[in-house]
């Protein structure tokens, strides 16, 4: 499927920049990718782009949520396009991170623990951490 980057950032009130837009296009191809392999990619298209620069814009879609981070225990974060609500499975030795989708499993246990604890969910993010089946090896 290919994403209308533009838009995507217009609807989130977010300029349609150039450097925006090659920011989500290489984590897009990626998957889940870190601040600084974001940046590795970009500076080939722009080789006068700062790492502060590629850092601020990447917060800056965090916040506005066109991208969500995606916590790696002890190491940097990887960042993800906003998409539907997904379970992570998150290798601590090669730091690959899998997407898979939640299941009705999944939804009754935090719709019944919002319930129980009056809690008004927004947001939640399942990332379970351990060592995938390459790194079993
Ligand atoms: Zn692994
Ligand atoms: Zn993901």
């Amino acid at each position: 499927m290919m994403i209308d980057y533009a838009s995507l950032l217009k609807k989130s009130d977010l300029k349609a920049t150039f450097q925006r837009i090659s920011i989500l296009k290489d984590i897009d191809t990626k998957g889940h990718s870190s601040i600084d392999d974001i940046y590795d990619e970009v500076v080939k298209v722009y080789p006068s782009l700062s790492l502060a620069t590629v850092y601020k814009n990447i917060i800056l879609m965090v916040e506005k949520s066109v991208l969500v981070e995606v916590p790696i225990v002890g190491k940097k974060s990887k960042y993800e396009l906003i998409k539907d609500d997904h379970i992570h499975l998150i290798c601590t030795q090669c730091e690959e991170v899998e997407d898979r989708p939640y299941n009705r499993n999944t939804d009754t246990i935090f719709n019944t623990i919002s319930q129980e604890q009056n809690f008004q969910l927004e947001k939640q993010q399942i990332n379970l951490y351990g060592i995938c089946s390459v790194c079993q090896v």
